[in-house]
């Protein structure tokens, strides 16, 4: 999944119609996200990914006897803003757990999570899903440190042994637990897109899910349609990216359909989506049959999340992105698909905002910038790998551009090419346009003589035009074009290029 895609990754494929048609799917998604936080939860060691294995390490994150953990307010901030942003209750006093089980990747023999007193409850997320908006309901957002990451490969021996880095032990999750209120594939991938970009918005995570910052687990059942009664779920774990979810999902609710159809019922169960075989299998029961006997955390004391802090987070919150949708479209009149897209990173609304703040009042339309940003800028920068705070045209450049361009000091052809050498040279649109020659030439004796030259070089051409066959005159506008290098003023060759071909 790359840093922007998750506008782009549509689903390739969907479940079969004719499954869909006698049942209904119901999801309820999981989410780990990781807190953009420098140090870890409960230590003071590094989050920073990549660094050497075990480098990130100490005794608290290691489990070593008599260590013990201090809380990371800086994580409690963080799943504070986001849980506001998501519209949940947000409770004074919760408290931490211990989840026990046993497992290499947790050194402490439990994970630190809440349970009976999680951080915040009953919140939503509307999501734009096929034909329209959707609430989703969140039922609980809870903070918890994460586990080491096993490594089963990559190693001379991997075949004997598994190698654990405990850099990621530590690093401070919110868990994000959703309402069964999802009813597709589609869904639920509209879901994770919207909440991926509330995260990213409201800085809470980087949500780079190559790194693992964003991990989710799937809990899905089916049902046929009309029945009240929700079916026997199974649980999908490992879905890595917003491919795999879709994937995943697609295969389980086949899966079950046609489990329930040949007379089966569903099992109650955690599966692993199999990535090579496309497909969702069992976990060993071993492997899931735990009794994590959660107790209250005796090392922490309960979490404070006073009405101050949380009324000051409120208050920094920015603005999310369907207020910014809804703004643009109200302030700006650019179609909400437009908006859609200029609001897809809150890095390139703000760049949509700047070139339009460094307008002079009525130098162009907001439409013409939103078209240049996503048929120009948007062309180019995924051309270059980069991204839009990495911009070579600054906002206040490329509105200098387009007033250009609007006065008709510049074709928009011309604006294209100098766009062109702005991105590669980071020049200002005048100097280019000066250097280069590509003012327009509105100056009719310039045009005129551009048209007569290429007149006279076609006869053929031009006797086939006055014998009637209008087709000929795109060919000649194309070479007028051509000829000036873009830069004369194509109304003013329409009219000339007419009144020399009938005239003669
Ligand atoms: P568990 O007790 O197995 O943890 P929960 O009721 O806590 O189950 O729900 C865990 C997740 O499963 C939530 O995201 C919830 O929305 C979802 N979920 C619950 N019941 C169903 C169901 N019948 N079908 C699909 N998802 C469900
Ligand atoms: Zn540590
Ligand atoms: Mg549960």
């Amino acid at each position: 999944m790359s840093r922007t895609a998750s506008r782009t990754t549509q689903p390739a494929e969907a479940v079969a119609p004719e499954v869909l048609a006698r049942y209904e799917p119901v999801i309820g998604l999981e989410m780990h996200v990781q807190l953009k936080t420098a140090s870890k939860i409960f230590c003071a060691c590094s989050t920073r990914f990549g660094n050497a294995p075990n480098s990130n390490t100490c005794p608290v994150c290691l489990g070593l006897p008599g260590a013990l953990p201090v809380f990371n307010k800086r994580a409690l901030e963080l799943a504070i803003r986001a849980a506001l942003a998501l519209h949940c209750t947000v409770h004074q006093r919760s408290r931490f757990a211990r989840k026990n089980y046993f497992y290499p990747d947790l050194p402490k023999g439990y994970q630190i999570s809440m349970y009976e007193m999680p951080l915040a409850t009953g919140g939503w997320l509307e999501v734009e899903s096929g034909a329209g908006r959707k609430r989703i309901g969140i039922t609980r957002l809870h903070l918890e440190d994460d586990a080491a990451k096993n490594m089963h490969e990559g190693f001379p021996d991997s075949a004997e042994k598994t190698y654990i880095d405990y850099n990621r032990g530590g690093v401070p999750l919110i868990e994000i637990v959703s309402e069964p209120d999802l009813r597709s594939p589609e869904d639920a991938h509209a879901y994770l897109t919207a909440l991926r970009q509330v995260l990213l918005y409201t800085g809470v995570s980087d949500c780079n899910m190559e790194e693992g910052s964003l991990r989710c687990d799937a809990n899905v059942s089916v049902r046929p349609r009309g029945a009240q009664k929700f079916g026997t779920k199974a649980e999908v774990k490992n879905l890595n990216s917003f491919r795999y979810l879709q994937r995943a999902l697609e295969y389980e609710i086949e899966r079950q359909v046609k489990h329930i159809e040949s007379g089966g019922q569903v099992t109650q169960e955690t599966r692993l989506y199999n990535v090579a075989a496309g497909r969702t299998e069992p976990m060993r029961s071993k492997e899931f049959a735990h009794d994590y006997r959660y107790f209250p955390e005796p090392d922490l004391l309960p979490v404070h999340a006073g009405a101050a802090l949380c009324a000051e987070i409120a208050a920094a919150l920015p603005e999310l992105p369907d207020a910014r949708r809804q703004r643009y479209v109200a302030n700006f009149g650019i179609t909400p698909y437009a908006a859609a897209v200029l609001t897809d990173s809150r890095e390139l609304g703000d760049y949509f905002e700047a070139v339009m703040a460094a307008a002079a009042v009525g130098s162009f339309p907001a439409k013409t910038a939103a078209n240049w940003i996503q048929t120009e800028l948007l062309r180019w920068l995924k051309d270059a790998g980069q991204e839009i705070t990495e911009s070579p045209v600054a906002p206040a450049a490329l509105a200098e551009l387009l007033a250009m361009v609007e006065r008709g000091e510049v074709t928009a052809a011309s604006g294209k090419a100098i766009f062109e050498r702005m991105f590669a040279t980071g020049k200002p649109a005048k100097q280019i346009a000066g250097d280069e020659n590509r003012t327009q030439i509105s100056d009719s004796a310039a045009v005129e003589t551009a048209c007569r030259e290429v007149i006279e070089k076609n006869p053929g051409q031009a006797a086939k035009f006055r014998a009637g066959n209008e087709g000929v005159f795109k060919f000649f506008v194309g070479q007028v074009m051509r000829a000036t290098r873009g830069q004369a003023n194509p109304q003013a060759v329409n009219d000339i290029l007419r009144r020399m071909l009938s005239a003669a």
